[in-house]
């Protein structure tokens, strides 16, 4: 197998073993890189001398003897919502085209502390806004799997690196899907951890209340391994949780006889193609096989979890990217104005996409006097039945199942100009962000030669539970289909 094909943990035992340098190992992945970026556009930023320098560090480390981390050496993408001490930050829009953050956020400094070596930062969705990776400033990333369609947002960039081959692993961000629904579409497995398990501190903000950073990885044990190396508590996010960590690769026994899971009724059958419909039933089946009792649950609030986000992530937009003022970040617009009112106008006008401006102005409306009640006040009183319905559901299952995304990748401008169809591909994964809880999303299987995903819920912190499943399913799945490129 090709160095490009492993997994990170595998790559990680070859460069402790001193059986490839950290060097070799980097220069390859940039190989690759310029072989296929010319047709997959997974990266915003490649950080090629950064990364050399970075690896030259680590060889010498080891050189000395000296631990050079846990994955000394071993490449990854970052998706560039995250920041990164003197190297651009964009967030996929032309308002931070050429920002320089003045320091990492506390993911990359952990990444960085166990010794990966960043390969660049990976293109998105514009402020993680959208499901396809369309609305980056940058242009669009293209699926390894069928380069006419999308490869899934808004971590899409991330998705496609780890899926062509141009990093064994990634770092990506999910505050109603981002990291599942890519994960999902390129055929790789993405966690979205417990709200607070992960610190948000230098994660450029979309909706506070929803966004985690967590891992896109080719397998289980590799999210395992990342989850690790970046969750845990930081003083510098108040919403982060104290307290020790549990060993996530240790849990994963496959050992899963005598475990309950529910069928999400309401995210399971309507609105879901066929093709995924049927990849689904097949993995519920083999789930069966291993001892896992599973049966149909309902959860009726479901059904209005998309409303009551698109009302919530956009009202905590509208406050968060008030920042973007042309004075203290990025972009401003040329020229003279009239007043500040009129810059501000302006820098916005030009600095921000269409449909960042859509959500700013959406939300502005809902939480406006007079509207506050109706729209607001109601979709957070949905939220709380999202969350009791699911604190329901775990009295009676370990684990909830449902497809990740109702398709498959779709194709490119298919679902651009239609926001509301494009809202509709979280459908799926939002209630588990409204609830704060952990998901992973797992390959389980290909329809029409593209990949489908297959999502695992669990109650808070419990990703160890979550995790286990997954690696349960993933070895009696056997899913080992690559993208030709
Ligand atoms: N696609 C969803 C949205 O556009 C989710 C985005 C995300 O998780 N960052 O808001």
């Amino acid at each position: 197998m090709k160095i490009i094909e492993k997994d990170a943990l595998s790559i990680a035992g070859l460069i402790k073993g001193r059986e490839i340098s950290a060097l070799e190992v980097t220069r390859v992945f940039l190989e690759r890189i310029d072989k296929v970026e010319k047709k997959v556009k997974a990266y915003i930023n490649v950080a090629a001398e950064l990364a050399l320098s970075r690896a030259k560090e680590v060889d010498m480390e080891l050189a000395d003897g000296v631990e050079a981390g846990v994955f000394g050496g071993v490449p990854i993408a970052v998706k560039d919502v995250l920041t990164t001490r003197g190297f651009p930050t964009t967030c996929g829009s032309k308002m931070l085209e050429g920002f320089v953050p003045v320091y990492d956020a506390t993911v990359v400094e952990r990444i960085g502390r166990a010794g990966t070596v960043m390969l660049g930062k990976a293109n998105m969705d514009e402020f993680a806004m959208g499901s396809s990776t369309e609305n980056s400033y940058f242009g669009p990333t293209m699926n390894p799997w069928d380069l006419e369609r999308v490869p899934g947002g808004s971590s899409g960039g991330s998705a496609a690196a780890v899926a062509a081959g141009e990093a064994p692993w990634a770092l990506g961000s999910d505050t109603g899907g981002s990291i599942r629904q890519p994960a999902a579409l390129c055929g790789i497995v993405g966690l979205k951890p417990t709200y607070g398990l992960v610190s948000r501190y230098g994660l450029v903000a979309f909706a506070s209340s929803l966004d985690q950073v967590g891992p896109m990885t080719r397998t289980v044990r590799d999210c395992a391994a990342l989850l690790g190396v970046i969750a845990g508590y930081d003083p510098m996010d108040s919403t982060s949780i104290p307290g020790e960590l549990p060993d996530y690769v240790g849990a994963l026994t496959g050992e899963v006889k005598g475990l309950k899971a529910g069928v999400v009724r309401e995210l399971s059958s309507e609105g879901i193609d066929t093709g995924v419909r049927e990849r689904f039933g097949e993995t519920v089946s083999l789930l069966e096989k291993l001892g896992v009792a599973c049966e149909e649950v309902s959860l009726p609030s479901f059904a209005h979890g998309l409303s009551a986000y698109y009302i919530i992530a956009p009202a905590e937009a509208s406050s968060n990217l008030a920042r973007f003022d042309g004075v203290r970040y990025g972009y401003r617009a040329p020229g003279e104005s009239e007043d500040v009112w009129e810059m501000y106008d302006r820098t916005r006008a030009e600095g921000f996409g269409g449909e960042v401006k859509r959500r700013i102005m959406l939300g502005t409306y809902a939480l406006s006097a007079g509207y506050y009640d109706a729209y607001y006040a109601q979709a957070q009183k949905i939220r709380t039945l999202i969350v009791r319905d699911f604190g329901r559901a775990w009295d009676e299952y370990d684990v909830l199942v449902s497809p990740t995304s109702p398709s498959t990748a779709f194709k490119l401008g298919e679902k651009v100009d239609d926001p509301l169809t494009m809202y509709l591909s979280d459908i799926c994964t939002i209630p588990v962000n409204l609830a704060g809880i952990p998901a992973l999303s797992l390959p389980c299987g290909l329809s029409d030669g593209l990949p489908v995903g297959f999502q695992v819920m669990g109650p808070p912190l419990e990703e160890p539970k979550v995790l286990n499943v997954a690696y349960a399913l993933e070895q009696a799945i056997g899913f080992d289909a690559r993208p030709e490129l």
